[in-house]
């Protein structure tokens, strides 16, 4: 079995798992990141999109509060190409309690989360869209920030400072010595191989699968799983991110990401990290709740829905009813203190706004045990954009616009304008193939029309670049998946013209019925 030695282990390749790793390097240690799937297959790439300002949060759990405000601040400085800066709204609307405004201004005086009330005419002006009958509203720092676009810089951050990222590798068993960790077995997903990583350190930075992690050194954390969904429109009622004004709960923020608005979220409990699956009802409560916000999105067409899963911490196994009133603020266990097992943290929950925060305070840790004195240098260091930029619309057809005539490149998607070469580009780059990974690097058949157009297209030049290439019914059933609970009206028409053009036209596998 070949073998490998590093300094740190980091298992995971969501924003917290890379913001350690990447901690980690700047500090001078030798790190190996390993992931199971691509990045942003987990948590981090099926979130809300919120870079939050803390208001949420100011009454309910004021610590998060406190971290959000910083932290926002500090993403806007080293990471501002990931971030649109939409600004945020909190409006009471006639279904919120009259007395909470007061309240949450006065908290988020305290807590030092900025926000200025205006009044609901301004508001209006602000955004016209908005339920002309608020009664209240106050601006916030909110924006929304871009996962992919973050998770791509920081990996690229990752190795231009010496560390390793490994996309596809699973870590399997975790091989203890006496009561300290020494090595991982890995394995590659792609080709099967087996190899054992040794390490002085290891992180589990596993998300929802920290549990199942945690399990394979015999340990049991106790974590409630929690899914949430969320749905997109298929336009942009808003440019503010909107919320409303009272203790948060289910469907009450609607965040304007790239070129969609995203309805969400709920809570429910599930068994696996892998239960995503989206239940009629919680469609209907999102738009019913949005509506509440801003009435014309019940004239305006659903795009797609998706759901994450998040691990929150229960130590006592009171039953609280309802997941919501667990903590969202990161954990930390180091196994030393809580197990007796040396060389393992754990970490997990928070929020992705957070995650900067919570690999400091890790990597602080981890040099604690390491008898390393280096600081943290990320709050100050820019994380450079990679060469591909996900979310900004308006660059590209700023770049096509600028192209001569003669060498206009080929628009292969063109709902999030992906040209030829830069499906190319992504194909080369990386050792897989699917198109589900490029999707997720460039926005491929993310747009309206949910790669009805351009999926055989990708995949024909998939096959061209790397036979036979591209997986074209993965990536299908992948974006049908998310297009099947909103199946009625428009979307359904959707639904039936793709179904059309790879079932009947392209004569593709079967796809699963809009009623599944
Ligand atoms: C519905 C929802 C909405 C949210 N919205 C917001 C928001 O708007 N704003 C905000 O700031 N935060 C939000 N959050 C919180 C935020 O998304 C999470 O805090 C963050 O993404 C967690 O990142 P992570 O790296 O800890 O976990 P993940 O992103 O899940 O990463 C864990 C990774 O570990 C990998 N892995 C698992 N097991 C193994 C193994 N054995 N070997 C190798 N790899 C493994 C997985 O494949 C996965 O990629 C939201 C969370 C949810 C659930």
């Amino acid at each position: 079995m070949p073998t490998l030695s590093t300094q740190l282990l980091v298992i995971g390749g969501g924003s917290t798992g890379l913001g350690v790793a990447w901690d980690a390097c700047l500090r001078g240690i030798k790190v190996v990141l390993v992931e199971q799937g691509d990045l942003g297959q987990g948590t981090s790439g099926r979130y809300h999109g919120l870079l939050h300002s803390g208001g949420r949060y100011v009454i309910s759990d004021p610590t998060s509060a406190r971290d959000c405000a910083v932290e926002n601040q500090v993403l806007r400085h080293i990471a501002p190409h990931a971030i649109e800066d939409t600004g945020g709204l909190f409006v009471a609307t006639p279904a919120d309690p009259v007395d909470f405004p007061d309240r949450w201004f006065a908290a988020c005086q305290e807590l030092g989360v900025s926000a200025e009330e205006i009044t609901a005419t301004e508001a209006l002006r602000l955004e016209p869209a908005l339920n002309p009958r608020i009664s209240r509203a106050f601006r916030v720092q909110d924006g929304s920030l871009d996962s992919f676009d973050l998770l791509h810089a920081l990996t690229a951050a990752i190795k231009r400072t010496g560390g390793q990222v490994w996309l596809k590798h699973r870590v399997e068993k975790l091989i203890i010595n006496v009561n300290t960790i020494v090595a991982a077995e890995v394995r590659a997903l792609d080709t099967g191989e087996l190899i054992t990583i040794g390490a002085d350190f290891f992180i589990n930075a596993t998300g929802p699968w920290a549990g199942q992690t945690a399990s394979l050194a015999e340990i049991q954390l106790p974590i409630t799983l929690d899914k949430g969904s969320m749905v997109a429109m298929a336009t942009r009622p808003v440019h503010t991110v909107i919320n409303r004004c009272r203790l948060p709960s289910d469907g009450d923020v609607i965040v304007p990401v790239g070129t969609v608005a995203v309805l969400g979220t709920t809570d429910v409990e599930v068994q696996q990290p892998t239960d995503i699956t989206i239940e009629p009802w919680e469609v209907d409560f999102l738009l019913a709740q949005g509506e509440i916000l801003v009435p014309q999105l019940a004239h305006q067409r659903p795009m797609r829905a998706w759901a994450g899963v998040r691990p929150l911490y229960r130590p006592n196994k009171v039953d609280l009813g309802n997941t919501r009133e667990l903590p969202r603020s990161h954990i930390i266990l180091d196994h030393a203190d809580r197990d007796g097992l040396h060389g393992l943290i754990s970490v997990f929950s928070g929020k992705l706004t957070t995650f900067r925060l919570m690999a400091e305070q890790v990597t602080d840790l981890v040099c604690k045990h390491m008898g390393i004195a280096a600081v943290c240098l990320t709050g100050e260091t820019p994380l450079t954009p990679t060469s591909r930029s996900f979310y900004k619309l308006p660059d590209r057809l700023a770049k096509l616009e600028a192209t001569t005539s003669h060498d206009f490149p080929q628009v292969i998607c063109e709902c999030e304008l992906v040209t030829r070469s830069a499906i190319e580009e992504a194909l080369r780059a990386t050792s897989t193939h699917d198109l589900d990974d490029v999707r997720r690097g460039l926005r491929l058949g993310m747009g309206p029309c949910q790669a009805g157009f351009c999926a055989y297209r990708a995949a024909g030049i998939a096959h061209e670049v790397a036979p036979p290439g591209g997986s074209l019914t993965t990536f299908l059933e992948e974006r049908w998946r998310g297009m099947v609970p909103l199946g009625w009206g428009h979307t359904l028409r959707q639904m039936e013209l793709m179904r059309r053009v790879y079932l009947e036209l392209l004569q593709t596998h079967s796809l699963p019925e809009p009623t599944e």
